[in-house]
């Protein structure tokens, strides 16, 4: 399957190891952004910890700092539970469903839902995110998060488990994800019960992950699905592409762009201080540190990401000028 798949590859692991380490260097005294209030637990966060970890499509890992520290996933649980939906309904049901255009907007935008007129988004913003949750397979709330759960353990390579105050903290100030889920099944665009969609969603936000853990999850979006340390195939190759897609327009939300354009990537961020960016055929990047620019994205690791995709050579729109002079 990857013969035409022309990314080639990363530098040498010791090439790999010390621009991880540089990075950690490089970036660690930097002190911009404020930490997530909105949910109380996250307020709790220490600003001062900074990990990553890059996982390369053969399972190898390059870590400095925290890249050990548990968190809660929040945003970044988004492309993975796209990707599990798209490989549950198939890639074409779950773009009609939900959407796969930019807002525009914040990723908490109600706005977002009422402008689209019938009320798509995408999978990366809330109110996508949580119309994908209501699809997953499963009569009852418990068989659909019997489906999520194990789906994000086999990204993982490890069962997962939730962070149970950050998922108490949340729940009981969830009232915007409430309206958004009520206003999506207005318009007919939920699939399950609303109140239990949102719970659903605001527990899979708090399952607990390292910067390890997501650095392999990415690593699996890179390597046509199938996770590097474990060997199962958790998603089809093609619907890795199309979550790709997705997180290119709308991984950082409102300011998709400006990612793009310093990292050519796709890149996806969580308000508990997360990162994940994907180098298809190539490998995955997690940083974790919890304080976020004004759009939820964690400064650190925009920084580590910009350098990282340029130090190891992994924009995808970068060539070499060759042919006659
Ligand atoms: N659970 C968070 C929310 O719904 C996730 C948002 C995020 O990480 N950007 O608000």
């Amino acid at each position: 399957m990857t013969d035409w798949v022309s990314t080639g590859h990363l530098p040498t692991a010791a090439v790999v190891q010390q621009l991880v380490d540089e990075a950690h260097r490089r970036f660690t005294p930097v002190e911009e952004g404020e930490l997530a209030s909105y949910i109380p637990a996250l307020a709790t966060a220490s600003p001062s910890h900074f990990g990553l970890c890059v996982a390369a499509t053969g399972g190898q890992l390059f870590e400095a700092g925290e890249a050990a520290q548990p968190f809660s996933i929040q945003s970044l649980s988004k492309p993975f539970l796209f990707a599990l939906i798209c490989q549950a309904i198939g890639e074409d049901e779950a773009r009609e469903k939900l959407g796969v255009n930019s807002t525009g907007l914040p990723f908490n935008s109600v706005l977002a839902v009422e402008r689209s007129g019938e009320g798509l988004s995408n999978p990366m913003v809330n109110a996508g995110a949580i119309a994908a949750t209501s699809l997953a397979p499963g009569e009852t709330a418990e068989a659909k998060w019997a489906f999520i759960q194990e789906g994000f353990s086999r990204f993982a390579g490890r069962p997962l488990a939730i962070d149970r105050a950050v998922y108490a903290s949340e729940l009981a100030t969830n009232r915007r994800n409430a309206g958004i889920a009520s206003l999506l099944s207005e318009q007919e665009r939920i699939w399950f019960d609303p109140v239990a969609a949102t719970n659903l969603y605001t527990r899979q936000c708090a399952l607990s992950v390292t910067a390890r853990d997501l650095s392999l999850m990415a690593a699996t979006l890179a390597n046509g699905g199938r996770q590097p340390c474990t060997g199962e195939q958790v998603i089809g190759a093609v619907i890795c592409q199309h979550v790709l897609a997705v997180m290119v327009t709308a991984g950082l939300y409102e300011t998709s762009g400006d990612w793009l354009y310093a990292t050519g990537l796709p890149g996806k961020s969580g308000v508990s201080g997360g990162m994940i960016t994907v180098a298809p055929g190539k490998g995955g990047l997690a940083t974790f540190s919890p304080p976020l620019d004004e759009a939820g994205n964690s400064v650190r690791g925009q920084l580590t990401a910009r350098f990282l995709s340029e130090r190891l050579g992994l924009n995808l729109f970068a060539s070499r000028s060759e042919g006659k002079a």
